[in-house]
């Protein structure tokens, strides 16, 4: 790209099988990353898709997330940078993707990680699944539930 006219521009699929991000785990991304020879230096235009893989904080049953981002970034040609907070052309050519991604990941990860909207978590005692069972313990809740309001009743 540093030889081609300005104007010119390519498209370049990018796949990640897996992305670390901290302790967090991105499976699956898929993007595209548009890549434009500008005066000031390379605009790189990027979709991307993936799954966050994470588990549920109510009943902590392993789950991914479908995460979605679209930003764009430019590169400035060295020669032509002026302010220090610019992004510069690495002497290489060779712009780091994998933080790229990282970044902007980062920033439309879900705050709400729920298998489901009404996750029914965990019971207490046991530890059981309350989505697939009801174990005694539910039961238990329940019919002092109800003696508490009998006992209410004037
Ligand atoms: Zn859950
Ligand atoms: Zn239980």
């Amino acid at each position: 790209m540093y030889h081609k006219p300005i104007g010119t521009s390519r498209e370049v699929p990018v796949e990640f099988e897996i992305l670390e991000i901290d302790d967090l785990l991105i499976n699956q991304l898929r993007s595209v990353v548009r890549i434009s020879k500008t005066r000031e230096g390379l605009l790189l235009q990027i979709t991307a898709d993936a799954d966050l893989k994470t588990t549920c904080v109510r009943c902590l049953k392993e789950i991914f997330q479908p995460l979605s981002v679209e930003f764009e970034e430019l590169y400035q040609f060295p020669s032509r940078y002026r302010e220090k907070t610019d992004m510069i052309l690495p002497d290489d050519g060779f712009i780091d993707l994998n933080s790229l991604y990282r970044e902007y990941l980062i920033l439309v990860l879900p705050i709400k990680r729920l298998c489901q909207k009404d996750c029914l978590g965990l019971c207490v005692v046991c530890g059981a699944n309350l989505n697939e069972t009801v174990c005694e313990h539910q039961a238990e809740v329940r019919s002092s539930a109800d003696v508490i309001r009998r006992e209410e009743l004037p």
